[in-house]
C-alpha cells in the first residue's frame, strides 16, 4: 500500500482512494474485455454503457427531474462562462449577473462579450465577505438569465439559499459545490461545474441544463458550444473526455454507497464545523467571512503574522498535510475539504493547527 498524504488542494482536488483503486485494478483490462477504458471507442457497447450508468447515477445523486438533461463536456467551467451567454443570450438581450468574487467576475467578463450585462448584486462594498441579501439585488425586468455563483472557491463564501427569479431562468456555477449537499435542481434553468472540484479530473463539465432552454443558440454559435447539439448527440458530437467521464462515474457509485448526498452534508458539516472552530476559538488564525456566508468547501485562513506562513506549509507538507498555500491573489492559507476529503484529514489539520499555534503563535 502506498502512502496517502491529506490533500487539501482547490482544484484538481482529492479523489476517493476507493475509485483511484478501482481505477487502478480496471486500468489494464476492464471487466475482462482486455483492454482499459482509455483504450475504448466511445461509441462501443462498453463505453456507452459506462457513460450511461455515470449519468443515471448523477441523476439518482442529485434527483436531477425527466426534463433536464445532463451533458458531459469539455473546455471547464471557463468555457461555459461564454457558452450560456451564446445559448441563452439573445442578440441585443440584457442577463443579470450577482458578482461575489474571482469566479462570477470572470464568468461577467466573458459574458460582456455577447450582450448586455447588469450587475444586479455586489459583494464588492463588503470587500467579498459576504453574499448580498437578495433584497438587495436590482434584477432586469426582462433579464433572459440570472447567473450567479453558489461557492466562490478562492475567497472561501457560499450561498447557503437559493435565489428566487420567478420565470426567468436561474444560472448557476457550482464547481466546487455540486454534490456536497442535497440540491432542489428544480429551481434551476442550468447548473454547471468543471469536473475537478467535487466530481472527478479535470477536462470535463457537467452541465445540468432544463429542457425548453434547448435550441436558444444564436446563429454565430459553435456548433460545439450549442447545447441542444450536444444534448442531440449524447455528449459525443465528437469524442468526449471519455477517462473522465468513466472516473466521474466511479466517483458517483462511490457517493451512493457512502449514503448519498444526504450523508455528505452530514459529515461536510461537521468537518466545517471543526474547521471554523478551531479558526474561530483561537486569536492566532482568522477567516474574514461573514458566518452566514462562510463556505463548507473552501476555507481560506490567515495567521496572525504572515511572515510564519512559509514555516506553517513546511511544518503542515512534513505531516502529510499537502496544498493549503492560498490563492495567489488572497494569500494565506486555504482549506479545501470537498467531498474526497475525510473529517480524518481535518482533524489532523485541525490538531497540526493547535500545535504550531503552541509552538509559534
Ligand atoms: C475552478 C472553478 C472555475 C474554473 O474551472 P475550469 O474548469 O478550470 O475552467 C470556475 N468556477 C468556479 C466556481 C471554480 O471553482
Amino acid at each position: 500500500m502506498s502512502k496517502r498524504a491529506f490533500n487539501f488542494c482547490a482544484g484538481p482536488a482529492a479523489l476517493p482512494t476507493a475509485v483511484l483503486e478501482r481505477a487502478q485494478a480496471e486500468m489494464l483490462d476492464w471487466q475482462g474485455r482486455g483492454l482499459s477504458v482509455m483504450e475504448m471507442s466511445h461509441r462501443s457497447d462498453e463505453y456507452v454503457a459506462i457513460a450511461t450508468q455515470a449519468e443515471q447515477d448523477l441523476r439518482d445523486l442529485l434527483g436531477v427531474p425527466d426534463n433536464y438533461r445532463v451533458l458531459f463536456l469539455q473546455g471547464g467551467a471557463s468555457q461555459q462562462f461564454a457558452e450560456i451567454p451564446l445559448n441563452l443570450l439573445p442578440e441585443g438581450g440584457v442577463a443579470d449577473y450577482v458578482e461575489t468574487g474571482i469566479w462570477s467576475k470572470k464568468a461577467i467578463e466573458e459574458a460582456r462579450r455577447y450582450g448586455t450585462i447588469n450587475i444586479a448584486a455586489s459583494a464588492k462594498s463588503q470587500d467579498y465577505f459576504a453574499i448580498p441579501a437578495q433584497s438587495d439585488w436590482q434584477l432586469s425586468a426582462n433579464a433572459a438569465y440570472v447567473h450567479y455563483c453558489s461557492n466562490e472557491t478562492i475567497g472561501g463564501l457560499q450561498f447557503d439559499w437559493i435565489p428566487e427569479t420567478a420565470d426567468v431562468p436561474l444560472v448557476v456555477d457550482m464547481s466546487s459545490d455540486i454534490l456536497s449537499r442535497p440540491l432542489d435542481v428544480s429551481r434551476f434553468g442550468l447548473i454547471y461545474a468543471g469536473a475537478q472540484k467535487n466530481i472527478g479530473p479535470s477536462g470535463l463539465v457537467v452541465v445540468i441544463v432544463r429542457e425548453d432552454l434547448l435550441g436558444r443558440a444564436r446563429a454565430s454559435c459553435p456548433t460545439m458550444l450549442d447545447y441542444k447539439i450536444s444534448a442531440d448527440n449524447g455528449s459525443m458530437y465528437n469524442t468526449p473526455a471519455t477517462y473522465s467521464w468513466y472516473l466521474s462515474g466511479l466517483v458517483f457509485q462511490w457517493l451512493k454507497e457512502q449514503g448519498g448526498v444526504e450523508t455528505m452534508e452530514r459529515i461536510n458539516r461537521a468537518k466545517k464545523d471543526l474547521l471554523y472552530k478551531a479558526i474561530d476559538s483561537s486569536d492566532f488564525y482568522s477567516n474574514p467571512v461573514a458566518p452566514a456566508s462562510r463556505s463548507w468547501m473552501n476555507v481560506p485562513f490567515r495567521l496572525a503574522d504572515e511572515r510564519l506562513d512559509k514555516v506553517f506549509l513546511a511544518g503542515a507538507e512534513e505531516r502529510g498535510l499537502l496544498n493549503l498555500k492560498g490563492h495567489r491573489s488572497v494569500g494565506g492559507m486555504r482549506a479545501s475539504i470537498y467531498n474526497a476529503v475525510g473529517l480524518d484529514a481535518v482533524e489532523a489539520l485541525v490538531a497540526y493547527m493547535a500545535e504550531f499555534e503552541k509552538e509559534r503563535g
